[in-house]
């Protein structure tokens, strides 16, 4: 295999990597600090798209790491850009929370549910069956189905909740129609979270505790990959899939002195 360039800029997975339940892993803000310092372009990715980037920072300062509001890409900006680029001053259905609903209003989308040319589906903490019922109807109608990611549950301190991607799957069944996922593992995340950073795949590397999400996307992205063993992955895992990462460590401490 031909030598990777040398990394000019870095994407890092949030949940697993940088926090895990509320709180920081450690080394997460020594690596935030050091690529603020360095001027490498970075970005912080996370698939969930309930927060818009300004919530999440600051989450994130609440918890002693400084992350600027435009190294933020969550899977809802991945989803508007998505959909500038394919179909620019659209109308959408909306199924979500500020995070997906602000993103597609800054790109000049119009939120209505008469006749939209796309019903788009994200993460929210209440689903409606009205609100279900009223999305298969419009699919049904000649809506296209898009969905921010295909994460089947999410986390939570009781325990996993539903979260998007079994939504999907409900009106999946309902309609006969699969949505398009734009976030991970979807590359184009990782695709169009570079083009915001103006950063190119081959000099790029993307930092993960998930195979089937955050290395699949990097990998297919043309990615250099970084798989860290704080969040659901364990050594043993790793061989079970058909892929591996380029580089796996223990956590994102290990990674501080690779910026
Ligand atoms: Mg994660």
């Amino acid at each position: 295999m031909a030598e990777r360039k040398p990394i000019e800029s870095w994407l890092t997975d949030m949940d697993g990597v940088l926090i895990h339940e509320g709180v920081p892993i450690p080394g997460a803000d020594a690596f935030i600090k050091k690529l603020r310092d360095s001027g490498k372009p970075f970005l912080v990715l996370t698939n969930n798209s309930i927060y818009t980037a300004r919530d999440l920072q600051a989450r994130l300062n609440r918890m002693g790491l400084d992350v600027p509001v435009d190294n933020i890409w969550t899977s809802a900006l991945a989803t508007a850009k998505f959909l500038d680029d394919q179909r620019p001053g659209g109308t959408a259905y909306v199924i979500g929370e500020a995070g997906l609903t602000t993103a597609l209003h800054d790109i000049g989308y119009v939120l209505t549910d008469h006749a939209p040319d796309y019903v788009v589906l994200g993460e929210t903490r209440t689903y409606s069956f009205e609100a279900m019922t009223k999305a298969v109807r419009l699919i049904n109608g000649g809506a296209r189905f898009i969905c921010t990611n295909p994460d089947e549950t999410g986390p939570s301190t009781e325990g996993p909740l539903p979260a998007t991607g079994a939504v999907a799957a409900l009106i999946t069944k309902a309609t006969g129609k699969q949505p398009y996922f734009a976030g991970k593992p979807n590359p184009l995340m990782m695709r169009t979270g570079l083009n915001a950073i103006g950063a190119h795949s081959e000099t790029s590397a993307m930092i993960g505790d998930r195979m089937d999400t955050d290395v699949l996307a990097g990998l297919e992205a043309g990615m250099e990959t970084f798989l860290v063993l704080t969040g659901l992955t364990t050594r043993a895992d790793i061989d079970r899939h058909p892929f591996r990462p380029s580089n796996v460590v223990n956590s994102i401490a290990d990674l501080v002195d690779r910026v």
